[in-house]
Order: C-alpha cells, then sequence, then structure tokens
C-alpha cells in the first residue's frame, strides 16, 4: 500500500472516439486484476478516510476493499464492496466520483486521487466473471413487501431486504426493469447487461417482479398495502420540465427522456418513429446537465450531421460532470455557452430556428449561483433540423398515494422522514428521484437502503 509516488493514478483506458461513435457500447475498458491491484497499493489507508465517510452517499468500506484487492484476495474484496452496496459494478461507472468519494480522497490534492469508482466496478466484474456469488438466504420470514418501481430505489430496497430474508413484489410499469439505469443512462455510460446480471440475481434471490404494471392503474395502491406489511415507493421524478417558450409545441421539438427512451427501445429491437432518427440532421440540445451530455452524445452515434449544446451560463457553472462534457468534445460535439434560448419559430422557407440571447454572468442570486444577465440587442437565429429540450424533470403524480394520506410538497415530491424514508402513512416508505427531486443513482441506492433497514427494525424487530 502507499505506493503513491511511484505509480501514478490511471483511469480505464476509453476507446477511440472516432471508433465508439459506431456503436452505444461502454467507452471505457475496466482494470483487469494486476491493473486493480496497483491501482488499490497506491491507498494511504488514512485513519478517518474522507472518501467513505464524506464521499460516499453508501459510506461504503472504501479502504478495506482496497486493502483486499491489493493483497490479491478478490473474493474478500468483491465481498467488501457488496456489503454496503445494492450493486458497486454500477455505482463504480456511473457516479460522478469527482464530486464524491476521489473529490474527498486524500490525494486528490496534487498526486491523484485514488480511481475509487474504476477499482469497484473491476471487483465486482471480476469477481463475477470468476464465478464468485453473493450469499441471499431464501425467503425466511412470513413478512411480505411490496417495492413499487425497478429504478436505483426499489433495486436497493429490495436487495437488502432480501438478504434479510424478507419477501419482495416488484412492481414495475415498464416492459424492462432497472429505471433509469434502462432507459434513461446509455449504454455507452452502462452496458444494459450489467443491469440484467443484477436483476437474474435478485430473482435467484426470490424477488417477484411484475413488469407492466402500473401502480394506481393496473393495480391499486390499496390493494398493495392491504397484502403487504409494508410499501416502498421509488417512482422517481422523469417528467420533463418545459422552457415555457414560444414554439416548444413544434413536431421537431422533443423532450429529453422520449428521445433516449425510444432510443433504448430501438436498440432492443423496436422500431421507432422517423421523428427520432436524427441521421444527416442538425441536431440542437437546450440545457446543460447530464440529461443533456447523454442526449448530445446519442444523437452523435445517430448519425447527426452536427450535434451542438446551448448552455445559459459559462461551462464553470455548467451542472454536466466535466468527465462527459470532455467525452462529448472528443465526439465532436458544439458548446456554445451564454446563450439562452428565447423562441422557436419556422420561417417562411420552413428552416426551424432557436432565437437566442447571449448573457453574461452577473453576482450570486439567494441560492448561491451567479445570475444570468441577458445582454440587450444580442439576439440571433441558431438553425436546427431537431431540438431536444433537456430543463430537468418533475415528478409524475401517482394516483392513490394522497389518498393512501402520503404527504407530498408543492412540487409533488413525496415527503419522508430522512432518517427513517417513512412517509406520513407508517406502513409505506419512499425515497429516491420521487422524494429528492432528479439527483443520483447512489443517492436513491443509499435511500432504498435506508428505507430496507427501517422496515427489517419495523417488521423483525431488528
Ligand atoms: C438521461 C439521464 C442520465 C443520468 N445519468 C446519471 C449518471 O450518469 N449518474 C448518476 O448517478 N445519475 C444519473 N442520472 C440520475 C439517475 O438515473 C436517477 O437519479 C436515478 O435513476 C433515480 O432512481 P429512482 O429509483 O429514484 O428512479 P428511476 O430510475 O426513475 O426509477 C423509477 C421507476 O419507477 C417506475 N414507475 C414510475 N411510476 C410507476 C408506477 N405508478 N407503477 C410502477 N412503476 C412505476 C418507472 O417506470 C421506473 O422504472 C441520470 C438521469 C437521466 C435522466
Ligand atoms: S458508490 Fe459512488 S461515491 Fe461511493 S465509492 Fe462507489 S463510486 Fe464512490
Amino acid at each position: 500500500m502507499q505506493n503513491f509516488v511511484e505509480v501514478h493514478r490511471h483511469d480505464p483506458e476509453k476507446v477511440e472516439a472516432t471508433e465508439r461513435l459506431k456503436t452505444f457500447d461502454e467507452i471505457y475498458q475496466f482494470f483487469d486484476k494486476r491493473q486493480t491491484r496497483k491501482q488499490a497499493e497506491r491507498c494511504v489507508q488514512c485513519g478517518d478516510p474522507f472518501c467513505a465517510t464524506i464521499g460516499c452517499p453508501l459510506q461504503n468500506h472504501i479502504p478495506q476493499w482496497l486493502e483486499a484487492i491489493a493483497a490479491r484476495d478478490l473474493e474478500r474484496a468483491f465481498y467488501l464492496s457488496n456489503e454496503s452496496s445494492p450493486f458497486p459494478e454500477i455505482l463504480g461507472r456511473v457516479c460522478p466520483q469527482g464530486h464524491l468519494c476521489e473529490g474527498a480522497c486524500t490525494l486528490d490534492d496534487g498526486h491523484g486521487a485514488i480511481t475509487i469508482g474504476a477499482i469497484e466496478a473491476s471487483i465486482t466484474d471480476l469477481a463475477f466473471d470468476a464465478g464468485l456469488q453473493l450469499p441471499f438466504p431464501g425467503i425466511r420470514h412470513d413478512k411480505k413487501v411490496a417495492v413499487v418501481g425497478s429504478g436505483p430505489a426499489g433495486i436497493s430496497c429490495a436487495h437488502f431486504l432480501l438478504r434479510a430474508g424478507i419477501d419482495v413484489e416488484m412492481y414495475e410499469r415498464a416492459e424492462r426493469p432497472g429505471g433509469l439505469l434502462t432507459y434513461g443512462i446509455p449504454g455507452f455510460k452502462l452496458d444494459k447487461e450489467i443491469v440484467d446480471r443484477r436483476f437474474k440475481l435478485l430473482r435467484k434471490a426470490g424477488l417477484k417482479l411484475h413488469l407492466q404494471q402500473a401502480v394506481g392503474q393496473e393495480i391499486s395502491l390499496d390493494e398493495l398495502t392491504e397484502k403487504h406489511d409494508a410499501v416502498f415507493i421509488g417512482i422517481g421524478a422523469t417528467k420533463g420540465k418545459r422552457g415555457n417558450f414560444e414554439g416548444e409545441d413544434l413536431p421537431q421539438v422533443m423532450m429529453a427522456m422520449d428521445y433516449l427512451t425510444v432510443k433504448q427501445h430501438q436498440i432492443f429491437g423496436k422500431d421507432a418513429d422517423e421523428k427520432y432518427d436524427m441521421k444527416g440532421k442538425r441536431v440542437v440540445v437546450i440545457g446543460g446537465g447530464d440529461t443533456a451530455m447523454d442526449c448530445l452524445r446519442t444523437a452523435m452515434r445517430d448519425g447527426a450531421e452536427s450535434v451542438s449544446c446551448l448552455y445559459r451560463r459559462d461551462m464553470a457553472n455548467m451542472p454536466g460532470s466535466r468527465k462527459e462534457y470532455y467525452n462529448a468534445v472528443e465526439e465532436g460535439v458544439d458548446f456554445c455557452f451564454n446563450i439562452s434560448p428565447r423562441r422557436i419559430y419556422q420561417r417562411p422557407d420552413n428552416q426551424l430556428c432557436v432565437e437566442v440571447e447571449k448573457t453574461q454572468m452577473g453576482e450570486p442570486g439567494e441560492d448561491g449561483r451567479q445570475r444570468v444577465e441577458i445582454i440587450p440587442d444580442s439576439s440571433y437565429c441558431v438553425p436546427a433540423d431537431v431540438i431536444i429540450l433537456a430543463l430537468g424533470f418533475d415528478m409524475e403524480a401517482m394516483p392513490g398515494l394522497l389518498d393512501a394520506g402520503v404527504k407530498c410538497d408543492k412540487w409533488g415530491q413525496v415527503q419522508i422522514d430522512p432518517q427513517t424514508c417513512v412517509t406520513s402513512n407508517p406502513e409505506i416508505y419512499s425515497g429516491g428521484d420521487c422524494y429528492r427531486g432528479a439527483d443520483l443513482v447512489v443517492t436513491a441506492a443509499a435511500d432504498g437502503r435506508r428505507a430496507a433497514l427501517s422496515m427489517m427494525r419495523e417488521l423483525l424487530g431488528k
């Protein structure tokens, strides 16, 4: 250990941009055993590991599994990393580590943080390849829990309940499970087989998964509460926000999640409406978050003639991850900062245009973020064939939720006790994006785990 002077930080190799644009495959080649060990050996084993205590929302046992893999004990590293996390190989791929564990690593100051995410993903990939299994006890109690939604929050809750031997039935309205892991985050960031592998494991552990069962439509929340001892609601927040500017309803304008979902269905083999085919088109994406990055990079793979991002703040204030921004630039995306859309319109010659105004960054507002100031008389037109709106997400109301006595705030987000994840109905728990608003996979996983632990205390007295 402590080998950080001789061994430098290495990120996983990336496939060349020209090659990776030909497919939707993952762009990173994760570590083999030797690389995993060498990178883990850099860890200084701090007495108070900020990576775990402050950086990681799951408070994973990071120094312990780094030490285990550095000692060539893949089995121990695998069990340790799966002890606190419901899917380390997924989080190692999708977490914005620079803001979380790696940002809190002592070595981040000068030497280069430990590549925690890549090591975490590699440990579980290598362990599964080596045939290692996760121990689940089978259903050992007469208590039953219903989980609504099969995204990260729901998977996490189900995982920890099954590990305690509790019977779990999961209800999902979509055709495939995984929530945004399946239909939001594109395959070039997260291979769908990795999501499938987790579901195979959970089903083997006893999970009963009901697909195409929208709670509030095919089955009521009342029925679930009657049939089960507790219910977890993890229905996410995927209703796209609109910009409220003129022209948003034109047929060439689409919402980010509609585009990404249709593309993923197409990759799974379904037909897609021609309007979602970007081949030869000039695509303009409005927004600067991670969803915008995913749309931009998907459109590039879809054969667009040009792909541009319009964002009203500057690069320093862009919420999207820097890693994904640089990946998008390498892949040919054009970023236009300090540009605010005013309206979308069609010229008499049928040319679609986004009328934009230039902006500059002003003083910080009440929320601490610098205000956007419009520069007077600076408007001009950006021509486009397709416009994708990636302006954030709202919660979609679930029928029956309020009738079941579950309090929601004025934006429709479920209110819970953050310590226990219990809602205002003591039999109903919740977490993830439907409570936080659009956030992260790892925070949804942490909520799911917290809810499962509270249910165990309540149902089993543990
Ligand atoms: C395009 C995109 C890219 C992202 N990239 C990243 C990333 O790289 N890293 C990261 O950490 N985060 C990322 N996020 C955010 C992350 O995906 C979410 O924060 C996370 O998935 C939230 O998990 P969840 O379980 O709360 O909700 P979701 O993943 O949205 O899952 C909710 C599930 O509930 C189901 N559901 C809804 N209503 C019902 C109902 N009535 N009955 C039954 N089922 C229902 C939905 O179909 C869905 O499957 C991204 C988000 C988007 C949109
Ligand atoms: S779950 Fe995310 S934050 Fe926690 S150790 Fe893994 S990559 Fe880092």
